[in-house]
């Protein structure tokens, strides 16, 4: 991988588009050790050097941290890393980003990557959700088709707590799930996918109409076929805008009919 390619992988990490996915894949599946990524790292901003925090291309050498050489800047005097200003900066546990990366990569869901990282299924999120905030401008502007709309939980309180939802894990094809769960302790994740694999997602604050109609509205295409679960505000959302939905019912721990399931969205 060469270090500009570092650079695009950086801003398109958390885009899980196919497309940029198999782009991901090659360019991961070519990088060697976490040291050879932090060469890379350090390669790609000597390149173009400048205070992640302000721009400023001034700045004097200020030792060293977490492998990174440091530096502070003379225009804002804050220190800063090759990492400053990246979707990375400010993760440790860097050798398990990149194991992270992959998985991003390959697909799999965030319970999969947090065990085949050997993170805490929270870190797994909020990283995840970290790599998709900073990749925000990239998410799907359109979702097309068949669209799966989902959402998962998190406790609002999450910070530094070892505990994700009190929820079993749910094997792809999904069961039933949230049993009332309260969007005064959680956070709700709404996650839209379709078929192409363009996804986009935001923390919602609760489940209402207007929330999710407000997610929706700009992304979801007029002709798609809408699959969710029961959840009321979703069929206030097909209704007002005209579009097909499809609600899935969970039964004997299935949520598919025909061709429609939420599988795709579970899964991520
Ligand atoms: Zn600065």
């Amino acid at each position: 991988m060469k270090a500009q390619d570092f650079q695009a992988l950086v801003e398109h990490f958390g885009d899980l588009s196919q497309v940029q996915r198999e782009a991901l894949v090659e360019a991961l599946t070519a990088t060697g050790s976490g040291e050879e990524v932090v060469a890379l790292i350090e390669t790609r901003f000597a390149a173009a050097p400048a205070c992640g925090h302000c721009g400023a291309a001034d700045f004097k050498p200020w030792g060293s941290a977490s492998d990174l050489k440091r530096y502070m800047c003379k225009a804002c005097a804050r220190t800063f890393n090759a990492l400053t200003g990246t979707p990375l900066a400010g993760l440790r546990l860097r050798e398990k980003w990149l194991d992270y990366a992959r998985a991003l990569v390959d697909g799999v869901s965030l319970r999969k990557a947090a065990a085949r990282t050997d993170i805490h299924l929270e870190t797994s999120f909020r990283w995840r959700h970290r790599f998709l905030a900073a990749a925000k401008d990239k998410k799907a502007v359109s979702v097309t088709g068949i669209v799966e709309a989902d959402e998962t939980f998190i406790l609002k309180s999450a910070k530094g707590s070892r505990n994700l939802v009190g929820r079993a894990p749910r094997k792809r094809g999904g069961k039933a799930k949230k049993p009332g769960l309260s969007t005064d302790e959680h956070d709700a994740i709404l996650i839209v996918r379709d078929r192409h694999g363009e996804t986009t997602d935001a923390i919602l604050t609760d489940l209402s109409a207007a929330a999710i109609r407000a997610h929706l509205k700009p992304v979801v295409a007029k002709d798609a076929v809408l699959v969710t679960d029961g959840n009321k505000s979703y069929e206030a959302f097909a209704a007002e805008t005209g579009i097909t939905q499809m609600v899935l019912v969970a039964s004997h721990g299935e949520r598919t009919v025909g061709c429609y399931h939420t599988q795709n969205v579970s899964a991520y």
